[in-house]
C-alpha cells in the first residue's frame, strides 16, 4: 500500500526502537505519546469507471492513508481522499504537504487528547481541514483501541446495526441513466442520486424526467448538480420538473446563490459542497438556505468536527447524511471492527429503508 512515505527525519529518530514492537495495552500516559507518523499514497481504481461528475471524469483517485504509531506500539489509521482537485478546494498533493507541515508538531502528543491535537495542528497550519481529518480519524482509532471501545460507541453508540446506502449515477445519457436507475432499484437500492450539470440544461431535464419515471414506491431521488447550475438554471429545472419528486442537491456554487433560490424552486434543497464547516452550517440554518445536508467527514475536518455538525443538525431536526467524497473507506478499526455510521445520525433522520448494498457516494 505504501507507495510513498513522508516522515520527517526527526520523526524517524523518534520511531527508532519502536518499529517492530507489537501493539499492547496503553498503560502509562506517555505510552500514548505519538512516536511516529507514516503517510502513504494509495491509488484507487474507480469500479465501473470512469465516473463523471459535472465536467470532470475519474477513473482513479489518489488517496492518502495516515498511520499514527504510539510509543506503546498502538497504530491508528486515518484516510483522506479528495475527489480530484476540483470537486472541493482539496487535492491529494495538498493533503500530503499539509501532513508533512503538521507532523513534527504532533510527535510526542498524547493521542488520547484529540481536542488538544487539533490545537497543535491549528498552531502549525491554518485551514486544510481535509488533511487534518486524516489525523483526527487516526486519533479516534487510537482512542478506541486504548479504551477497548469501538469508535462508534465513543461517538455516542450505534443507533442502527445496518446503514442504508444509495447509488450515485454519474452524468450520462438520459436513457442510460434511466436504465441504470431501474437496474439498481431491482437490486434493492431505495435511494438514488443522479448527477447532472456540465452539459446542456435540456439534457439534464430529460435525464431527471426519465429517471424519475423509473422510481418505484418508496424510492427517493436526489438530483446533484455539484455546483454547476446557475440560479436561473435551478429555477428553470425546478419549474419544468415540477411533477417529479426529488431533492435538489447542491445546485449552485455557493451559499449566496443557494439562498437566492429560496421561494423560487419547488424542490427541497440539500447542501453538500457548501457545508465546509460549522460556520457554514450555522449560516445555512439561520438563513433557511436548505432543508437538509449531505455531509462529508473529511471535508469538515474529521470525526470530531462531524460530531458537532451532526448534533447541530439533530437539534434543528434537519435531515443529514454522512459519507465522504471517496477513499478506501478504511475505517477507524478499534475493537469490534469498524466505525458504524449509524452512530453519526439518529434513525429518524436517516434515509428511510435499510439497504444491504453499497453505493458510490459524493
Ligand atoms: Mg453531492
Amino acid at each position: 500500500m505504501a507507495e510513498t512515505r513522508a516522515v520527517p527525519s526527526h520523526q524517524a529518530r523518534e520511531s527508532s526502537g519502536h518499529e517492530g514492537r507489537r501493539p499492547g495495552p496503553a498503560g502509562r500516559s506517555d505510552d500514548m505519546g505519538i512516536a511516529e507518523i507514516r503517510v502513504h499514497r494509495r491509488e484507487l481504481a474507480v469500479v465501473d469507471g470512469p465516473y463523471r461528475v459535472g465536467a470532470n471524469s475519474f477513473d482513479h483517485l489518489d488517496s492518502t492513508v495516515v498511520e499514527l504509531i504510539t510509543r506503546s506500539g498502538l497504530i491508528g489509521y486515518g484516510e483522506t481522499c479528495p475527489l480530484g482537485p476540483t470537486y472541493q478546494p482539496h487535492h491529494a498533493l495538498g493533503a500530503r504537504a499539509a501532513l508533512a507541515e503538521m507532523a513534527p508538531a504532533l510527535i510526542g502528543h498524547d493521542a488520547r487528547f484529540i481536542g488538544l491535537a487539533h490545537r497543535v495542528m491549528d498552531d502549525a497550519l491554518t485551514g486544510h481541514a481535509y488533511a487534518k481529518a486524516a489525523i483526527d480519524i487516526a486519533l479516534w482509532d487510537l482512542l478506541g483501541k486504548a479504551c477497548g471501545m469501538r469508535v462508534c460507541d465513543l461517538l455516542g453508540g450505534t443507533a442502527v446495526q445496518r446503514v442504508p446506502s444509495y447509488w450515485a449515477l454519474g452524468v450520462c445519457e438520459p436513457d442510460e441513466a434511466a436504465r441504470v436507475a431501474a437496474e439498481k432499484q431491482a437490486l434493492g437500492f431505495k435511494r438514488l442520486q443522479v448527477k447532472v450539470g456540465g452539459r446542456a440544461l435540456e439534457e439534464d431535464i430529460e435525464a431527471i424526467r426519465k429517471v424519475s419515471r423509473t422510481l418505484q414506491p418508496g424510492v427517493r431521488l436526489a438530483v446533484d448538480a455539484n455546483r454547476t447550475w446557475t440560479v436561473a438554471d435551478a429555477i428553470t429545472v425546478s419549474r419544468l420538473c415540477a411533477d417529479d419528486v426529488f431533492v435538489m442537491e447542491q445546485p449552485c456554487d455557493n451559499l449566496q446563490e443557494t439562498l437566492a433560490l429560496r421561494g423560487q424552486v419547488r424542490h427541497p434543497i440539500y447542501l453538500d459542497e457548501s457545508i465546509e464547516d460549522l460556520r457554514a452550517l450555522d449560516w445555512a440554518i439561520a438563513h433557511g438556505a436548505a432543508q437538509g445536508f449531505g455531509l462529508k467527514v473529511t471535508r469538515v475536518g474529521g470525526l470530531s468536527a462531524f460530531r458537532t455538525i451532526r448534533d447541530t443538525c439533530d437539534a434543528f431536526h434537519l435531515p443529514h447524511t454522512c459519507d465522504d467524497a471517496w477513499g478506501g473507506h478504511r475505517p477507524p478499526a478499534a475493537p469490534g471492527g469498524r466505525l458504524d455510521r449509524g452512530a453519526l445520525y439518529p434513525p429518524a433522520l436517516r434515509p428511510p429503508e435499510p439497504d444491504p448494498n453499497r453505493g458510490r457516494v459524493n
